[in-house]
């Protein structure tokens, strides 16, 4: 039985062609049934068939059963890529053409009428070598796969494979050693180790010659990590590892091994630990406060803590948590709010990010604008909360919704304040204007006009100081308010005060006790007795205080009130107190009533007039004197005391005299030029200084003014500043710029009283600054000078 399975090849078969009629040998016989339907035999009984399965199939051999007239057309058909088996049929055996098919190729040819065993015998040897052939092909082609997929391996896992014949001292590489040691031709007969050597970097070259000495000279394993210049002409670091393998003379014969190309590995490295060191100096340098945290579940699922992971400086100094990384928040701050904990337990569980603004970071009264997201994809249970403390900005916030709000009052009280200015310019104006007819009609009855007269001289005044007082206001809150300061006897002051006020006093029905260090005192005789109050102050302003804090009592008292002034010595100051029994004072008020427009009785107590400014100006003016004043009551109904503290000059300074004007006195005669295009107010004024001996013109608008210069040569020109046209200014700066005017006495007449109107009046070149409306006495005494 013949055995000609192959190995190897699978598909290299073998061709059996029987093309010879008649008697099959018994050999092929067997052979035939023995291969029939198994691989590699393939049978086949034509030459056309052959050819086909001759370029189908790879073959390891022919055998050819064929008649002598086929035989050579056969063999040239097949020999040169298969070794051919002839075998000549008995028959025509003489012509067999033996000789030919050697010529066309045949490997052998086997003559007609051996004996069975002979052909059998021949027929298996040709089947082994073929078989043989077969197997050593695919014993070769194997190792060449085996190197191949090593190879590949190698190339996938990035090593490149050596060996040193130590012996023959012969490097053996592949492909990507040469080209990391810059090795260029595939020298089949290998470098000397000297040519690899000579590509390793000057400065790890001593190293990479120990490391190769150490190895051999214990025989074992081999390591060394050097950079080496490759082919592209760049070093590259490499790693080396092998091991050395003893010839029989126990000497080291071979150092073989492999080499990784780490350069990607190490940049790559190299490129993360930079992005590391990025990341930190980014985590520590940002102000704003920054910690990972990683969240803590219970077994239901629910967020019941969380640990730090990583946190930075501003953290630390925002919160106030040092060494927290590793602890949980619950051991950093025991009790801490486990709303947190929901919050971040929720931006993990469902990654979506949550900014808010907190005032709970631990520190009091600081705010925080906190940004919390998810570290990581699904599943994550890592957290970063950023924070920064936008305290200030929150503060300013706050401040400026206060300054709203504040702005919002100021508002509502100025809009009540024009409410009541209106109500109050209209209270005088209505007896000024039925005054008026009044006279008229009574113009014969001496009592009525002097009655009516007086009425309307008071409601005027009243007019005035309305108005002097809003002035006043104005003035202090744009700080143009000037005291003109002297020395003086505050008893003088106190006198002062209460004469003007005696008479609403008095018509009010209520009575005044003044006491001095608790004594009684006659209201005639304040100031006449005792020793000197001596301060250093502004009479008029002091005098405007004390009667404001007097006329306030008058008229926040219910009639008959008792109102009180005590003046005392306390330490360098002196104290004195108004008080009532009147309406009182709310103790949430008590500082209140001090804000200019503020009028917190007012409901309680109607009638009682007033622009709520009076309390303001007491503030200011005290103030700017370096005194204080405060308010107290026991509350509504039960009477308020206003203290006003002024500092006592140490040594006691010869009082100023006041030497009031005389309105009757009446001195020469002066012309007088009255500018206004205000005629009702130039004419009066005029007709009030014709009735006082003087002589007037009147003029209503500059040209007018400049005319009477000529025609009038006034000594004095009392000259309205705001005219349509030309205006006071321009009408000075006319009359001073005319050499030909007798130059006249320039007083400016306005309601502007501030420092600065009267700069530029004097710029304009007027003498004096008058303002509106002005006293009578202040004229006579500027005619008189004149
Ligand atoms: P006005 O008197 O014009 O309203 P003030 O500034 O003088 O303005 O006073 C402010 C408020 O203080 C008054 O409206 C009143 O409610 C309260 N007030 C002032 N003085 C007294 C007082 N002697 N008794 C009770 N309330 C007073």
């Amino acid at each position: 039985m013949l055995n000609y399975a192959t190995g190897g090849n699978p598909n290299c078969k073998i061709l059996l062609i029987t093309i010879a009629p008649a008697v099959f040998p018994q050999a092929l016989a067997e052979l035939a049934a023995s291969g029939a339907g198994k691989a590699p035999l393939l049978s086949v009984g034509s030459m056309a068939d052959a050819l086909a399965e001759s370029r189908a199939h790879p073959l390891a051999l022919v055998i050819l059963w064929a008649q002598a007239e086929d035989a050579v057309a056969a063999v040239e058909a097949l020999a040169a890529t298969v070794p051919i088996l002839v075998l000549a049929p008995p028959t025509g055996a003489a012509e067999f053409p033996v000789a030919a098919c050697y010529q066309a190729g045949a490997a052998d040819v086997l003559a007609a009428g051996l004996a069975p065993y002979a052909l059998a015998g021949k027929i298996a040897r040709f089947v082994e070598m073929a078989q043989r052939r077969l197997e050593q092909a695919g014993a070769e082609r194997e190792l060449r796969d085996a190197r191949g997929r090593l190879h590949s391996t190698a190339a996938a896992a990035g090593l490149a494979m050596w060996s040193w014949d130590i012996v023959r001292d012969r490097v053996s590489a592949d492909s990507a050693m040469r080209f990391l040691f810059g090795i260029g031709d595939d020298n089949s007969a290998g470098n000397p180790v000297a040519a690899y050597l000579d590509a390793i970097h000057p400065d790890d070259s001593a190293r990479a010659q120990a490391d190769i000495d150490r190895a051999l000279a214990a025989g074992g394993a081999y390591e060394s990590a050097v950079r080496v210049l490759a082919a592209d002409g760049s070093y590259h670091h490499i790693v080396s590892r092998g091991e050395v393998l003893m010839g029989p003379d126990g000497k080291p014969a071979v150092l073989r091994g492999a080499v990784r190309d780490v350069s990607k590995a190490r940049a790559a490295q190299h490129a993360l630990d930079a992005a590391q060191e990025r990341y930190r100096t980014l985590f520590e340098a940002v102000d704003q406060g920054v910690c990972i945290i990683e969240m803590i579940w219970d077994d239901q699922g629910a967020p019941v803590d969380y640990r730090f992971i990583e946190v930075n400086q501003a953290f630390v100094r925002h919160t106030g948590l040092s060494n927290a990384v590793g602890k949980t928040v619950l051991e950093m701050v025991p009790g801490h709010d486990p709303v947190w904990m929901k919050l971040y337990g929720g931006i993990a569980r469902t990654g979506a990010p949550v900014r808010y603004e907190s005032d709970s970071a631990g520190a009091i009264n600081r705010w925080f604008d906190v940004y919390a997201i998810r570290v990581g994809g699904a599943g994550s249970n890592l957290v970063a909360v950023l924070f920064s403390d936008i305290s200030e900005r929150k503060h300013a916030q706050f401040e400026l919704e206060r300054l709203a709000a504040d702005l919002t009052e100021a508002n509502r009280r100025k809009n009540e304040f024009i409410a009541t200015l209106a109500h109050e310019l209209r209270n005088p104006l209505a007896p000024l204007r039925s005054g008026l007819p009044l006279l008229r009609l009574a113009a014969d009855d001496a009592a009525t006009r002097t009655r009516v007269l007086a009425t309307m001289e008071r409601q005027l005044d009243h007019m005035v100081g309305l108005v002097d007082d809003l002035l006043d206001v104005g003035r202090i809150s744009h700080g143009r308010i000037a005291l003109k300061e002297a020395a003086l006897d505050l008893s003088d002051v106190v006198k002062a005060a209460v004469d003007a006020v005696r008479p609403a006093i008095d018509a009010r029905g209520h009575r005044l006790l003044v006491s001095i260090e608790g004594a009684a005192v006659d209201i005639d005789a304040i100031g006449t007795a005792g020793p000197p109050w001596p301060v250093s102050g502004d009479t008029t302003r002091l005098v405007q205080v004390l009667n404001n804090l007097l006329d306030n009592a008058a008229k926040y008292t219910p009639q008959p009130g008792v109102l009180r002034l005590d003046m005392r010595r306390d330490g360098g100051d002196a104290v004195i107190a108004v008080s009532d029994n009147g309406a009182g004072i709310a103790a949430a008020d008590l500082d209140e009533v001090f804000k200019v427009f503020n009028q917190v009785g007012r409901q309680r107590f109607p009638g009682a007039g007033g622009l709520g400014i009076g309390l303001s100006l007491v503030r200011s003016l005290v103030e700017l004197h370096g005194g204080t004043v405060s308010a107290a009551s026991a509350g509504p109904g039960l009477g308020s005391t206003f203290t006003v503290r002024l500092p006592l000059m140490a040594a006691a300074a010869p009082p100023e005299t006041h030497a009031p004007a005389s309105h009757s006195q009446r001195g020469h005669a002066v012309r007088v030029l009255v500018v206004d295009d205000n005629s009702d107010a130039a004419d009066t004024l005029a007709q009030l200084l014709d009735l006082l001996g003087h002589r007037t013109q009147v003029a209503h608008s500059g040209a007018e003014a400049l005319e009477a210069m000529q025609d009038f040569r006034p000594q004095v020109v009392l000259l309205d500043l705001g005219m349509p046209e030309m205006d006071g200014y321009q009408v000075a700066e006319a009359i001073r710029n005319n050499r030909r005017f007798d130059q006249p006495l320039l007083a400016a007449l306005t309601g502007w009283g501030g420092e600065q109107d009267r700069e530029q009046t004097r710029a304009a070149g007027f003498d004096l600054h008058l303002t509106k409306p002005v006293d009578l006495a202040v004229i006579e005494k500027l005619l008189k000078e004149v």
